[in-house]
């Protein structure tokens, strides 16, 4: 069937769903660009493409959306009511694929700091949280 979008328009939807600027990270960067902090972006070469590399703390953040990435006991997490067997499976894949990237990063010697999109929307949480993030990349434990 053909697409109802045109080619432009298509490739500008699926640009926004694949999300390299997406609003949450954005404001995680905005915040450690300001603290000082240098970065890289989407990182292709790391497992689970981290969102923020940061070489020099050897540390990788992933900002995650609490949805897809299975949030526990987040209200934002909950599973839509129709095809709820569908979201759980896809959802709980996407999980495992967390973990698994987790993991590898820490064998290779890397912090690793998620960041979930609901400890962003408020603004006192957000920066509690932030502040939280700053405290553990600079932290001498892993
Ligand atoms: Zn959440």
């Amino acid at each position: 069937m053909a697409d109802v979008f045109s080619p432009e328009k298509r490739s500008q939807i699926m640009s926004r769903i694949s999300g390299k600027e997406t609003g949450p990270e954005i404001v995680v960067r905005r915040y450690l660009f300001a603290e000082g902090f240098r970065f890289r972006k989407n990182d292709l070469r790391l497992p689970g493409k981290p969102d923020i590399v940061l070489p020099k703390f050897r540390t990788v953040i992933f900002v995650h959306g609490c949805f897809w990435h299975g949030h526990k006991n987040c209200r934002y997490a909950a599973l839509p009511k129709t095809n709820t067997v569908f979201w759980r499976k896809k959802i709980e894949g996407n999980v495992r694929r967390d973990i698994a990237a987790q993991r590898s990063l820490r064998e290779l010697g890397w912090r690793v700091i998620i960041v979930w999109q609901c400890r962003l929307r408020n603004h006192a949480v957000c920066k509690a949280t932030l502040q939280r993030v700053i405290n553990r990349i600079q932290s001498k434990t892993r």
